[in-house]
């Protein structure tokens, strides 16, 4: 079993003399929902990044899904990311003046397979509804452009553009940081409900330790990291 994420001895620096991060050992299994937390600037949104093949590795072994990110092209990296990761921006990233539904679909446009699993061209339509209905998202939204909602619906759009085409993994940065505590347990809760239909593996990053019920395991980056790099 290789599980869903494994890190051996990686290291990352934004550059020389700059922040720096070295993972002796880290590993998520499959269907797990981790919550990443640690002080900020502690280097959360960097491992996601790593996580993600966003950011490459200097040294040691990402795997994701049993892939080895090193070994792809930078191409290929994006490629397999759009396939299988779904991701939720802190600020949503969403298209401001495309549709609730467009921004919802967006994700599959450079991704056959997920595309495939999302029901293909004609259905994945009703699928983003779904997605939408089941976040509890008005109905009568979905042609809204982006820019019209409120954060809270703009954050239930970016969690179904992540989770649609069940992508393996879904990762999380702070997704919940704009909403008062009720609402981002409420959000969680959903978010959960459905990456759970497809057995996916969540990872989010947040502030918030009354979240912490709601996740398998807590991760304090703290206690992932090996002893910090000298800063410049
Ligand atoms: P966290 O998510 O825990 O708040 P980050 O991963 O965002 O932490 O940042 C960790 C460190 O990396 C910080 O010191 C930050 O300044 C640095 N950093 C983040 N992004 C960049 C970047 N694009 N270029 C250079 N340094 C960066």
């Amino acid at each position: 079993m290789t599980g869903a994420v494994l890190l051996q001895d990686v290291h990352f620096a934004w550059r020389r003399g700059g922040f720096a991060l070295t993972v002796p050992h880290l590993a998520i299994a499959t269907g797990e929902r981790v919550l990443l937390v640690g002080p900020s600037g502690a280097g959360k949104s960097t491992l996601l990044g790593l996580i993600g093949g966003v950011l490459p590795a200097s040294r040691g072994t990402v795997q994701v899904l049993g892939q080895d990110l090193a070994s792809l092209s930078a191409r290929a990296r994006d490629r397999f990311r759009g396939e299988h990761a779904g991701i939720v921006f802190q600020q949503f990233n969403l298209l401001p003046y495309a549709s609730v539904l467009d921004n919802v679909l967006l994700p599959l446009r450079f991704a056959p397979q997920r595309r495939a699993r999302a029901g293909g061209r004609h259905g994945s339509a009703a699928e983003a509804r779904r997605l939408l209905s089941a976040l509890a998202l008005d109905g009568g939204l979905e042609t809204a452009r982006a820019a019209t909602l409120s954060v809270g619906q703009q954050q239930r759009v970016a969690a179904a553009r992540a989770l649609i085409g069940s992508p393996e993994i879904i990762l999380a940065d702070e997704p919940t940081s704009a909403l008062d505590q009720d609402r981002q347990r409420g959000f969680l809760a959903l978010l959960f409900a459905e990456a759970a239909r497809a057995g996916t593996t969540v990872i989010v990053v947040s502030h918030a330790p009354a979240l912490a019920p709601q996740f398998d395991r807590v991760l304090d980056l703290r206690q992932v990291l090996a002893a910090p790099a000298q800063a410049a």
